[in-house]
């Protein structure tokens, strides 16, 4: 068993599309273990995007993530953090795999829907930065 950190973007939630999204981690064997609508700061979104600190999407980026509502979710399952990237799709939705969350709904390389960590030690960092161990399901 593995868990990850997913997030709904602002765009995600604006357009509608959190129930398309936990449909699919609820198909495929993601089980969502703590759940919570969320909307960050400035200096939140730039703590959690703080490994992309320098480059130069980071002011966007973090003006985008503290734009509007987010749901941020801990979903676990046999290879989470994997299964979880797969069904997100490439970071640019025009390389996304058909049919995956990006490849259906992205509208750009930054409004994307979707993060989700990307090996162990960042989903314990990202976990940890929103969740505490009263508000994570014990199964
Ligand atoms: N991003 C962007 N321009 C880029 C690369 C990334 O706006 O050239 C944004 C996009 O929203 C992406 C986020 O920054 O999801 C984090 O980038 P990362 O490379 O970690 O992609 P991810 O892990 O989300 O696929
Ligand atoms: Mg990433």
């Amino acid at each position: 068993m593995e868990r990850t950190l997913s997030i709904i973007k602002p765009d995600g939630v604006t357009r509608g599309l959190i129930g398309d999204v936990i449909r699919r981690f609820e198909k495929n064997g993601l089980n969502i273990i703590a759940m919570k609508m969320i909307h960050m700061d400035k200096t939140q979104a730039e703590g959690f995007y703080a490994v992309h600190l320098g480059k130069p999407f980071f002011d966007s980026l973090t003006d985008f993530m503290s734009s509007g509502p987010a749901v941020v979710m801990i979903l676990e399952g046999d290879d989470a953090i994997a299964k979880n990237r797969e069904l997100m799709g490439a970071t640019n939705y025009k390389d996304a795999a058909p049919g995956t969350i990006r490849a259906d709904h992205a509208t750009d390389i930054e409004k994307n829907v979707v993060h989700g960590s990307d090996a162990p030690e960042t989903a314990a960092f990202e976990i940890g930065y929103f969740f505490n161990s009263f508000e994570i399901i014990r199964r």
